[in-house]
Formats: C-alpha cells, structure tokens, sequence
C-alpha cells in the first residue's frame, strides 16, 4: 500500500459540515460528487498528501445513514492507495481478510475501489483504493 490517500467522515448535514471543515483546514473543499450506486455525496479537502472525504447519505436507509444511527457521525472508513488493486485484494483474502467487493467497484474521485469487512481489521472498515487510468 502506497499511503493514506483519504480518511472517510460521516456527516448529517453536508453543508454545515463543508463550512466547518472549511474553517478547520484553512482550505477550500474542492470537489463535491455524489456517488448514486452508494447513495452518498461527497466532499472532498486536499491536506498536504492526504485528503479528507466527507459522506453524507441521500437516502434514509443508505450505509451512511445506517452507519449514523449506530455509531453517530465520525470517522467512517480509512483509504489506502494501492497501484494494483486486484493484487492487493488476492493478497489480503489469502491472508484471511474478508472483501466486502469481488471486483473493484467505481468510488469517488475516479477511483476504483474495495473495502474490507471491519470485523478482521480492529473495527476499522479500511478501503482500498486505484486512480483510475
Ligand atoms: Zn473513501
């Protein structure tokens, strides 16, 4: 794995959290994109190699949403960015990992991504991501 590309934060309100997240990092979000297949918006914060990725759910019953009502709002899931992204799914299932994904699925910000169940990694839900060529 490359680096942390992004850390995932889930939000209730969208704009309220832009403006407070825009007040936090001194910086502009500089993308917004709604993901329908996930039924999420995004907003996306460049800070220094890492970015931050707001999530706000679209529908009530969407994996943002479900993940609120459990847990509140917070941190959601932590990216890694990986230049192979089916090598690296094939080397975490045979170390026991399990994929949420059996191929790569389109994410945000063009990338192609996988997540891993939170159950084998300490409760984290870790993504896996690959800039689209
Ligand atoms: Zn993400």
């Amino acid at each position: 794995m490359l680096k942390v590309e992004h850390i995932g934060i889930a939000v209730k309100d969208f704009n309220t959290s832009i403006t407070l997240f825009e007040k936090l990092l001194n910086t502009s979000c500089y993308k917004t994109e709604t993901v329908t297949g996930e039924n999420v918006n995004t907003a996306f914060f460049k800070q220094g190699e890492t970015k931050i990725e707001l999530l706000e759910s679209i529908t009530s019953d969407g994996v943002i949403a479900k993940f609120i009502d459990k847990k509140g709002e917070g941190i959601h899931h932590i990216a890694f960015e990986v230049t192979d992204i089916e090598t690296e799914m094939k080397r975490l299932q045979d170390e026991g990992f399990i994929l949420l994904n059996e191929v790569p699925k389109q994410g945000a910000d063009n990338k192609l991504v996988c997540f891993l169940h939170p159950k084998n990694t300490n409760g984290v839900l870790i993504e896996l991501c690959q800039e689209r060529m």
